[in-house]
């Protein structure tokens, strides 16, 4: 028997159920890894991600390479891709992990009815710590807000532990012939890549060493999380986006580790937490898919959003706004491909809230600059912070970026770092340029009056919200 193995988000060997399964039960083993221009699935990447799945591609296949396989890459609409290596390989099996987007789920069903005459197709749940239909209400219905949800999938516990690396994968003598990975064009023309990926190592054994790296510093996480100059998160995001790293694993880990050190117990906790809030984001998306596009609140349907917004976008996406806290993220962002999760909230509700920019906008930059964009964890940020999605922060919490910047960034380390006409400025200036210092000549005045777009913005969402 052989099995084709397709990889998509799931870009490792260990804790990979679709592999460790494949291998148990195949005596041949085909990976691969195909890219689809299905719309919104993996291969609809922002520039980015491109440049992060050319990395963690790299790596699998190296990984693979190591076991005596390899990685085999293809172009073009998986159905008719998977057909053409059942055709010439024989294949009797298909194995893979599954994907939660709308677009991807609808195709993957699609497949599977049509390939289940030919051959065996299997999937499995490898992103995920239950799957998203799991957990519901007692009623059967779908979680809207986080801690009672958060709080049944603790009582429902995780039914797996990760499984181990598979010990051998059986890989035939011929393998099919693989498209070159630059044939994928993930990697940008003119390269300012490099100069992101400075700032990351990419893979399984990375994502695996980015958690041991955090662990130690767990017991601090609850006031570090929140300070934007220190490096207080794990900074797992795009591992756990590409499946280099599962949630289970995270989890697992650092169970054990909690179980030699209690002592940070409530810093871990909370850490698990927020991985449980990465879960909740695929718990919506999965039943309210219309949130893709679309607050989940459909009171926002016909919010009075700015239209001609594109000259206050662009300054917001360049980090030109005049709110050091503000300009800090987007250009944190636009060198590294991350931003800290503070501020991530702080600009957002600067663009939705103070400059009425629709949500959608500020989702599709992030889109294309994060490298760990991921629809489920990116629309439910976006609306949580626009207050028009679920669990939302309450519509009246309007982030002030001088208040936020003076608490999380006391010193202004964050700003000085990202912002180098500021570097000269003291702790009180630092957050306040143009009305503390002399006038600046080489950084902008803000881009609006903070009090009269907050109330702007109240009388808006009170409307809406009655
Ligand atoms: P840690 O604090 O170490 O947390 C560990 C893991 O938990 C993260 O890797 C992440 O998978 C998960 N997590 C933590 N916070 C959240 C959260 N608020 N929502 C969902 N999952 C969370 N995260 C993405 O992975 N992709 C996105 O596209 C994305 N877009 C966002 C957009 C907005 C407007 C906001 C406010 C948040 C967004 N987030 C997104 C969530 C969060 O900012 C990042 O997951 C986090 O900053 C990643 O850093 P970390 O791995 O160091 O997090």
């Amino acid at each position: 028997t052989t099995a084709i193995v397709w990889l998509r988000q799931d870009l490792r060997l260990a804790d990979n159920p679709a592999l460790y399964h494949a291998c148990r039960k195949c005596a041949h083993i085909i990976p691969i890894f195909i890219d689809d221009p299905l719309p919104t699935s993996i291969s609809q990447l922002g520039a980015a991600s491109k440049v992060w799945l050319h990395h963690s591609l790299q790596a699998l296949d190296s990984s693979l390479q190591a076991q005596g396989s390899r990685l085999t890459l293809r172009h073009g609409a998986a159905l008719d891709v998977l057909r053409d290596l059942i055709a010439s390989t024989g294949a009797t099996h298909i194995y893979w992990n599954r994907v939660y987007d709308p677009a991807s789920l609808a195709r993957d069903k699609h497949i599977k009815e049509t390939l289940k005459s030919v051959c065996e197709v299997h999937s499995f749940n490898a992103s995920l710590l239950n799957e998203p239909w799991e957990v519901l209400k007692a009623d059967d219905t779908p979680y809207k807000v986080f801690t009672p949800f958060w709080k049944a999938m603790l009582k429902y516990g995780i039914q797996h532990l990760p499984l181990p690396m598979p010990e051998h994968i059986p890989t035939p003598a011929n393998l099919p012939e693989s498209l070159p990975l630059n044939a994928l064009k993930l990697l940008p023309t003119i390269r300012w890549d490099t100069d992101m990926m400075a700032h990351w190592q990419v893979g399984e054994h990375a994502a695996m060493q980015a958690l041991h790296n955090f662990l130690p510093n767990g017991a601090a996480y609850k006031d570090d999380r929140n300070l934007p100059a220190q490096q207080g998160t794990a900074r797992l995001s795009p591992h756990l986006h590409f499946g280099e790293i599962s949630p289970r694993q995270a989890v697992y880990h650092t169970e054990q580790y909690l179980a030699e050190h209690p002592a940070a117990e409530s810093g871990l906790r909370h850490f698990m937490q927020e991985i449980g809030w990465r879960e909740f984001g695929y718990h919506l998306l999965y039943h309210f898919p219309h949130t893709v596009a679309q607050a989940l609140d459909s009171r926002f349907d016909h919010f009075p959003w700015a239209d001609d917004y594109d000259a206050v976008l662009q300054r917001w996406q360049r980090g030109q706004t005049g709110f050091p806290i503000i300009d800090a993220g987007m250009r944190e962002l636009w060198q590294t491909g991350w931003m800290h999760n503070r501020v991530r909230m702080i600009v957002a509700s600067l663009l939705t809230k103070n400059l009425l920019v629709p949500w959608q906008a500020g989702e599709q930059w992030f889109r294309d600059t994060l490298v760990d964009a991921d629809l489920a964890s990116n629309v439910f940020g976006w609306q949580w912070t626009a207050g028009c999605g679920a669990d939302a922060a309450p519509y009246f919490r309007i982030f002030n970026p001088i208040l936020q910047s003076q608490k999380f960034d006391p010193d202004g380390e964050y700003i000085r770092r990202w912002i180098p006409e500021l570097q000269g400025r003291d702790n009180k200036q630092v957050h306040l340029p143009h009305e503390l210092g002399d006038g600046l000549r080489d950084y902008p005045l803000p881009i609006v009056e903070l009090g009269g777009s907050r109330e702007r913005a109240l009388a808006m969402f009170t409307q809406i919200k009655k």
